[in-house]
């Protein structure tokens, strides 16, 4: 098969595009698909300050990449969930990673701050994963604001976004479908987020790292048998493989033709998030989640 663009002998082909790349050429149709993305959908401008979540795994190291090479202010935050088993080795590729692309870099401990993630799962009753993602959520939130970031940006591709658009569509989640989207504004209390990489799929986020040369982990995660959405990912998967390019084509058609009735339905519904009486954190009770889970903990 020969490259699409210039004629070189591809090395990549994908079928929902239509087309087939060699190295330099692919790079360069990776980053269209995310300029494409921050354009169509306004995700930022090169005037914003960016914190990139950064968790060490492909999607998040190719958004920052890309991101720096594109000219963006951005800055990596990394959570250590202190996880024996994974939590140092996903550390140890962002600090390389950083290292080598001259990327500012923060962290935030979970164990120095009393949430570390294997003494919440024995506390709690709850599948571990949706406290993690929680604590993850609270403490990107609060960094970013904290520290005057005018976005917080992740690294969610296509297979991500379609997963949790094909289950929330299942359950007719109309409150989770008004919020579904690659862009979240900032609102009281909570930062404005971006997903850029929703127009690439898992499997081209993984081409581009491995043709960009880019060093990532894979420490998989004690408690990660239950991750969400992987039933529907297998479903989505086998439908792109019968018919390339259903997954684009199913979000990007909820963007501009579903998603504007669900907004609409999920702020009539809306309760309005008052601040924690603990940490100020927007909520919807007195205790935001995270401080009931501290709490708990004893911490
Ligand atoms: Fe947290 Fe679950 Fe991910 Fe492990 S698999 S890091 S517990 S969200
Ligand atoms: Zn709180």
């Amino acid at each position: 098969m020969k490259c699409t663009r210039c004629k070189e002998k591809a090395v990549v082909a994908l079928p929902s595009h239509n087309a087939g790349f060699c190295p330099p050429c692919y790079l360069k149709f990776f980053q269209r698909q995310v300029e494409k993305a921050i354009k169509a959908q306004k995700l930022f401008t090169f005037d914003d300050k960016i914190l990139v979540a950064l968790s060490g795994g492909k999607d998040s190291l190719a958004l920052a990449k890309q991101l720096k090479d594109l000219g963006y202010d951005i800055t990596g935050l990394h959570i250590d969930l202190a996880i024996p088993e994974s939590s140092p080795i996903a550390r140890g590729y962002v600090e390389r990673f950083c290292t080598m692309y001259d990327i500012e870099m923060h962290v935030l401990e979970m164990d120095a701050l009393g949430l570390p993630i294997p003494r919440v799962k024995e506390k709690i009753r709850r599948p571990v994963c949706s406290v993690c993602g929680k604590i993850k959520r609270y403490y990107f939130n609060k960094h970013a604001l904290d520290h005057g970031f005018t976005v917080l940006a992740t690294g969610h591709n296509l297979d991500d976004e379609a997963a949790r658009l094909f289950s929330n569509v299942f359950r007719w989640d109309a409150a989770y479908l008004g919020d579904q989207g690659p862009a979240l504004p900032a609102e009281k209390g909570f930062a404005r987020k971006v997903k850029p990489l929703f127009r690439v799929s898992e499997f081209e986020t993984a081409n581009y790292c491995f043709i960009a040369g880019i060093d990532y982990g894979f420490a998989p995660c004690p408690y990660s048998k239950g991750a969400s959405f992987t039933f529907y990912k297998t479903i989505l998967d086998e439908l792109e493989h019968k018919q390339p390019g259903r997954k684009i084509s199913f979000y990007e058609g909820f963007l501009s033709k579903g998603r504007k009735a669900f907004a609409r339905q999920d702020q009539d519904e809306g309760v309005l998030p008052t601040p924690c009486s603990q940490c100020s954190y927007p909520t919807s009770e007195d205790v935001c989640g995270v401080c009931r889970i501290r709490q708990n903990l004893g911490t």
